[in-house]
C-alpha cells in the first residue's frame, strides 16, 4: 500500500493530454457502470501485454502514469535496475513520468525481479513464500490522481508531475490506472474553458483547479470525485457538477476539497460536498466499507483481498482471542478479524479514517469491535502501562515502518502472534530484527504483488513469541 496517500499524501505527479478520450462513452445507470467496468477488464486482459496497449503512431494519445511514491530513503537496487533499460518501456511518458520503473519487462520478469529483491532483505529471517501475483496487472488502481496546470498556449492540462520536478506532464491514459476514472479527468479537462475555471499555478498562486482525485469503487461501481481547489467557491457549482454528470452518470459523489495553502500534499482539510453523499462504498472480501475523501484505502482492491486473507489466514484466529488492529485506517483488517475472534480493538491516528471505522463497524454489524483516535504506539505503551494483554497484534504501518516504542509496548501486551502488514520490505526488515530480538520469531512471510509495473511489494509476515 502506498501509504503515503492518506489524508496527507504527497502530490504525485500524472497529467492527462488535451485530447478527450475517445473511451468515453455514457451510460446512464451504476450497473451499467460496473458492467461498462466489467467489459473494459476483459478487454484488457484480451490485450494483455503492453506492447499492444500503445499503438505505433498513436503515442501522443497515450500515456503511462504513475502509481508509485518514491521512498524517502533514495533509490534502491531495484530501482536502479529497473531504470537501467527504460528505454525499451512501451509508455510514451515513462522516463519523465517514472511511476512505473519496471514497464520495459514482462509481468513474469517483473514478479521474478520482485521475488529476488524481497528473498534479500527477508531471507536473513526465514523462507520466503512466493510472491502472490495478479491474475491481470492493467488498470488496477482504483483511486487516481491528476495534477492540473496550462500549457504554454495556455490550454489546460492534466497529468501527472515529471520526476522529481513539478513540471507537469500530460498523461490522459494510463496502463495502471481505473480507465473510467482516466475518462472523467478528461472530461473534466474537456469543460474547464466553457465553465471559464483557471488551472492552478503553484509559482504565481493564481487560478482555482489544482487536482482532481477519482476514487472508483470495485464493487460497486460508485464513484468518488474530489475536486481540489485553492478557493471554496467554484463558480456555476451546480451546473458544473450537473454538466459533468450527464457525460458520466456513474458518478455517485462529488467532493469540493479546499486547499488554499503553498503546499506538496494535495488535499486540503476542508470537504465541501456538492452532490452526494460525500463518500463511496466498497466490499472487500464480503464486508461493507465507507470511503471517505481523506482516509486510506488500497488503491488495488483484487490484490488487497489476497492480502487481507492471508493476514486472517495467518492470525489462526478460534473466536477467543483479543486482538489489536494496530494503524487500522477505516477498520477494514479488524472487520475481518471480528468475525473470528471475541473482542477487536482499532487504532488509528486519522480522525475521518476512525469515523468511518465506527461506521463500517455498524454496517458489518460487528459489535465486539471499537476504535481509538490515537498514535498507535502511544496507546499501545498505555495500555502495556495499565497491565493489559492482548492474544494477536495486527499491524499494518506507514512505509516508515513501526516505532521501537510501538514494538516495546507490544511485547509487553505478550501477544502469541503478531501479523506484520507492510508496503515497505526495507522498514520491515529493521522492524523483524528489532521484534526478533524481543523473543518474537519470524514464522512465515507472504509477498504480494499490490502494484505491478512499479518496484513497490507488499508483504505479510507472522510472528510468534518464543516460550524461552
Ligand atoms: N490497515 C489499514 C490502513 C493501513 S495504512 C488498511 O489496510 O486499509 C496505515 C495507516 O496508519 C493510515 O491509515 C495512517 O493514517 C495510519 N497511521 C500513520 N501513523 C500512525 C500512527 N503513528 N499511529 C496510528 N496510526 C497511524
Amino acid at each position: 500500500m502506498n501509504r503515503s496517500e492518506t489524508s496527507g499524501y504527497k502530490q504525485r505527479t500524472y497529467k492527462k493530454t488535451e485530447e478527450p478520450s475517445s473511451r468515453t462513452k455514457k451510460t446512464d445507470t451504476k450497473e451499467s457502470a460496473v458492467k461498462k467496468m466489467d467489459e473494459r477488464k476483459s478487454a484488457a486482459k484480451k490485450t494483455d501485454t503492453r506492447k499492444s496497449y500503445v499503438q505505433k503512431g498513436d503515442v501522443k494519445n497515450q500515456s503511462g502514469r504513475k502509481g508509485v511514491i518514491r521512498t524517502d530513503k533514495g533509490r534502491s537496487n531495484t530501482e536502479q535496475k529497473g531504470n537501467a533499460s527504460k528505454e525499451k518501456a512501451p509508455c510514451p511518458v515513462a522516463k519523465r513520468c517514472g511511476g512505473c520503473q519496471l514497464l520495459h519487462m514482462s509481468y513474469e520478469q517483473q514478479c521474478k525481479l520482485k521475488q529476488e529483491e524481497v528473498n534479500k532483505l527477508l531471507e536473513p529471517f526465514g523462507k520466503v513464500e512466493a510472491l502472490r501475483k495478479m491474475k491481470d496487472p492493467m488498470h488496477y488502481r482504483h483511486k487516481v490522481h491528476a495534477v492540473f496546470d496550462r500549457d504554454r498556449k495556455g490550454n489546460p492540462i492534466s497529468g501527472v508531475y515529471e520526476a522529481g520536478t513539478h513540471r507537469v506532464v500530460p498523461v490522459d491514459h494510463c496502463l495502471i490506472e481505473n480507465e473510467l476514472a482516466d475518462d472523467i479527468i478528461v472530461t473534466i479537462r474537456g469543460m474547464l474553458k466553457s465553465f471559464k475555471i483557471k488551472t492552478y499555478d503553484e509559482d504565481t498562486e493564481y487560478g482555482l483547479l489544482r487536482h482532481v482525485l477519482v476514487r472508483v469503487g470495485r464493487t460497486t461501481g460508485q464513484v468518488m470525485v474530489i475536486l481540489v481547489l485553492a478557493s471554496p467557491i467554484l463558480p456555476s457549482k451546480n451546473n458544473f457538477v450537473k454538466a459533468l454528470r450527464s457525460k458520466h452518470p456513474e458518478i455517485s459523489t462529488v467532493i469540493l476539497n479546499v486547499n488554499e495553502k503553498r503546499t506538496s500534499m494535495v488535499l486540503g482539510e476542508r470537504n465541501i460536498t456538492l452532490f452526494g453523499k460525500g463518500s463511496i462504498e466498497d466490499q472487500l472480501c464480503g464486508k461493507k466499507f465507507v470511503i471517505s475523501p481523506s482516509s486510506f484505502f488500497q488503491v488495488n482492491p483484487e490484490q488487497t483481498e489476497v492480502l487481507y486473507n492471508e493476514a486472517i489466514k495467518l492470525a489462526r484466529l478460534t473466536g477467543k482471542e483479543r486482538v489489536i488492529d494496530a494503524y487500522c485506517g477505516i477498520g477494514t483488517i479488524g472487520i475481518l478479524a471480528s468475525d473470528h475472534a471475541k473482542e477487536v480493538i482499532g487504532v488509528e491516528l486519522n480522525a475521518d479514517a476512525i469515523r468511518d471505522a465506527a461506521v463500517n463497524a455498524k454496517k458489518n454489524e460487528s459489535k465486539n469491535i471499537r476504535f481509538y483516535t490515537a498514535d498507535a504506539g502511544e496507546m499501545m505503551t498505555a495500555m502495556a502501562e495499565k497491565g493489559e494483554k492482548a492474544d494477536v497484534v495486527f499491524m499494518d504501518p506507514p512505509r516508515s515502518g513501526s516505532t521501537e516504542s510501538f514494538m516495546d509496548a507490544v511485547t509487553k501486551l505478550a501477544p502469541s502472534r503478531v501479523v506484520y502488514v507492510s508496503c515497505s520490505p526495507e522498514t520491515l526488515a529493521r522492524d523483524l530484527l528489532y521484534f526478533s530480538s524481543k523473543g518474537y520469531l519470524v514464522k512465515k512471510m507472504i509477498p504480494v504483488d499490490m502494484f505491478p509495473w512499479t518496484l513497490h511489494t507488499e508483504c505479510c509476515v507472522l510472528l510468534e513469541r518464543s516460550n524461552l
